[in-house]
């Protein structure tokens, strides 16, 4: 049964959405949830930034809206992305984006969080968070590679094909915290391996603009760290 959701407050709400059903609640009372705020003053230890690599190429993506958002997912045969981390593959199985952040970086919320939901053939889940900012120069054209129609949600469900060329998602310094927490959608299970960075990208203001008319408000409150370990990363 699909059951609705949603960001407002409200008995569907974030602070009310383990309470929508038995397999919400089961999913946030079973594991560490999130997001939450990343302090680099609070982090637990330093990790070797070559447990992480990339294995991203140029990628034609379907566009599509669901769970309030803009999706995009590897058009069927395209070469296959994957990161390894720490001594582990996974697979790139679909990006999306909420406004603001969901996590915040030294207690600092952006405008953008886009999501790189990877999965390891043992079915664990790894997402990549990257955080966006936008600039009036074009001095960084990262973000703005994703073209303006797949943004739409009228446009995204008729399921437009995007090329991405993915290693331009990155921010060029790739230093990142990892944390072990949970999806930030209902049912928000876990474990989920998060890799957030700590660099924001940029992206134009006219398609940070388009973003917040068309998809609006997506962002799940931080929740609380509950003693868990942060590790950061130089990379
Ligand atoms: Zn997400």
């Amino acid at each position: 049964m699909i059951l609705d959701w949603f960001y407002e407050e409200g008995p569907r709400g974030p602070e009310n959405w383990k309470n929508i059903c038995a397999i919400f609640h089961k999913a946030e009372n079973e594991s560490l949830q999130s997001p939450i705020n990343l302090k680099e003053e609070e982090v637990t230890a330093e990790m070797d930034g070559n447990l992480l690599a990339f294995d991203y190429h140029a990628t034609n993506f379907r566009s599509s809206f669901f769970n309030h958002t803009v999706h995009l997912n590897p058009v069927a045969g395209e070469k296959i992305n994957h990161v390894v981390f720490n001594h582990k593959r996974y697979t790139l199985e679909d990006i999306h984006f909420h406004l603001p952040s969901e996590h915040l970086i030294n207690s600092q919320q952006f405008p953008l969080e886009m999501h790189l939901v990877h999965r390891s053939a043992k079915n664990e889940l790894l997402v990549i968070g990257v955080v966006a900012e936008p600039t009036q120069v074009p001095l960084n054209k990262k973000l703005a590679k994703i073209d303006n129609i797949a943004l739409n949600p009228r446009n995204a469900a008729r399921g437009f094909v995007v090329p991405i060329l993915l290693n331009q998602l990155l921010p060029e310094k790739r230093t990142f915290f990892n944390y072990s927490g949970s999806l930030t959608t209902p049912p928000t299970e876990g474990p989920v391996e998060w890799l957030v960075f700590k660099m924001p990208v940029y992206m134009r203001q006219g398609l940070l603009k388009a973003f917040e008319e068309q998809i609006g408000k997506t962002n799940r409150p931080v929740q609380e760290r509950k003693g868990r370990p942060i590790y950061l990363a130089d990379k």
